[in-house]
């Protein structure tokens, strides 16, 4: 995405973002897993077979605004969701790519973990 607008959407507030409407139910996804404290779903855009995006229910912009007890519980809940998400898409290796920031090229400011997988990757990314 461009700079400008990158830089933009991360002088956003988390709840007027589009995974804030997701989260609500206001626009659709294709939903993969769901449970109390997180939602996965495919990307978009995938840029590979498998591109999930694991997103927390509670309004979180980034890595930068992580601190505190919740965050470590939602957080840790989320790396542990992963592996089922994996065997749900039936991969066996896969990537997992948070951006933060404007220098990031984080494009949406609610935090979310990408899980790329379902051919061979390359490394390193550029
Ligand atoms: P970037 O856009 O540079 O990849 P992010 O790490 O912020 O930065 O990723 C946002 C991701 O959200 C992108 O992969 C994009 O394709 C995806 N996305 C945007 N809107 C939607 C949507 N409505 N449903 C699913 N995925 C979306």
């Amino acid at each position: 995405s461009k700079p400008g607008a990158t830089a933009e959407a991360n002088r956003q507030d988390p709840k007027d973002t589009i995974f804030a409407k997701i989260v609500a139910g206001q626009i659709p996804c294709k939903k993969v897993y769901e449970d109390d404290l997180c939602l996965v779903f495919d990307d978009i855009a995938p840029c590979a077979p498998v591109h999930c995006l694991i997103i927390p229910k509670k309004p979180i912009g980034g890595v930068s605004d992580l601190d505190g007890e919740e965050h470590k519980k939602i957080l840790g809940h989320m790396m542990v969701t992963i592996p089922k998400v994996a065997e749900i898409k039936g991969i066996d290796g896969y990537r997992l790519v948070i951006n933060e920031g404007v220098h990031g090229c984080q494009s949406v400011r609610w935090l979310h973990i990408h899980i790329i997988g379902g051919k061979q990757l390359s490394w390193p990314p550029g």
